[in-house]
């Protein structure tokens, strides 16, 4: 982590991967696309509970930005299925490092779900998300970041019209067909302001008008997420001395561990989203001293997870 010189104030990679990915209900629908391969409308419904408008919305997102393609079943050719595109199945390792969070911080003592199987090694899944680099893994404290050329301010407008539709979905709803640690992770951060907001306490901010004038965010809709923040523990606040009605916000260990989340967003927006001016910032691992992004490895065969390679497993009860 660096101090905030900041350095990133417009959309680019990350804020357009953020407006596709960041919300609550597009990860569960990425969930069951990618890891129980589920095609039909009808199946997503019953899956995961979620009302058909709310749906056929995420869905159309995700085709139109081509993370999903939409063409008939092979069995049954009348009728239409939906499908991962490469950059859809690129979306692995965010959906772990989703799950892993949700695993380590919400699972509140039960057997959490979805298990996973590495089907290259036919074993369960110990996904750790580590440096392309050096492949350890990777911590906040342990990187930083410097400004690359693609990042375009003038893009901010777009930014506002769509992070407004993406709204924030309690836990109960999102885990309405049965405990996730997705979805409590989803419930915790699941929404596109929320991804920005968390960005910029990696970025070392600490100030509410701070965040406000960098992400140029209303203070309504910044305060109602910080407070869900503290809430969840992912900040903490602490005084600030010379301002005796005021309060820093800072990431506790809890929040800190989210790193792997934006970071894997951030290096899958960086490959597919990020135009002729290559990706916003460049971050470097401290302990290797390398440049990288964040990887998918597995902790039983040692090798690098690559979409389409893991499975949901069947519950063990
Ligand atoms: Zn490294
Ligand atoms: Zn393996």
């Amino acid at each position: 982590m660096t101090d905030a010189n900041h350095i990133l104030t417009g959309p680019c990679s990350v804020e357009r991967a953020f407006a596709i990915i960041g919300g609550a209900w597009t990860f569960l629908v990425l969930r069951e696309v990618l890891l129980s391969r589920v095609q039909r409308f009808d199946e997503f419904c019953a899956n995961l509970g979620i009302a058909r408008a709310s749906l056929d919305k995420t869905l159309t997102r995700l085709v139109r930005h081509g993370v999903l393609e939409r063409r008939p079943i092979k069995a049954d050719a009348r009728r239409m299925g939906y499908f991962p595109t490469a950059m859809g199945e690129d979306l692995l390792t965010p959906l772990v490092a989703a799950m892993n969070w949700g695993n380590a911080w919400c699972a509140d003592g039960q057997e959490t779900r979805p298990r996973l199987r590495h089907e290259v090694c036919g074993q369960p899944l110990q996904g750790a998300i580590v440096c392309s680099a050096c492949h350890e893994p990777i911590r906040a404290r342990e990187a930083r970041f410097a400004a690359a050329p693609g990042r375009h301010p003038d893009l901010a407008p777009a930014r506002h019209q769509e992070y407004g539709k993406n709204r924030y979905v309690p836990v109960a709803l999102l885990e309405r067909m049965g405990p996730c640690a997705i979805a409590r992770t989803m419930a915790a951060i699941g929404d596109p302001w929320s991804f920005l907001i968390l960005r910029e306490c990696f970025y070392g901010v600490r100030r509410f008008d701070d965040f406000r004038r960098h992400l140029a965010i209303a203070p309504n809709i910044l305060s109602v997420r910080l407070k869900r923040f503290l809430a969840e523990g992912i900040l903490v606040t602490r005084p600030i001395p010379e301002r005796p009605h005021q309060v820093e916000y800072r990431l506790s260990e809890k929040g800190m561990q989210l790193y792997c989340l934006p970071v894997s967003v951030i290096a899958w927006g960086d490959r597919w989203l990020a135009g002729d001016d290559g990706p916003p910032l460049i971050l470097t691992h401290n302990n290797c001293g390398q440049t990288f992004t964040a990887e998918l490895y597995c902790g039983y065969c040692n090798a690098a997870v690559v979409g389409g390679e893991v499975r949901m497993m069947p519950d063990a009860s």
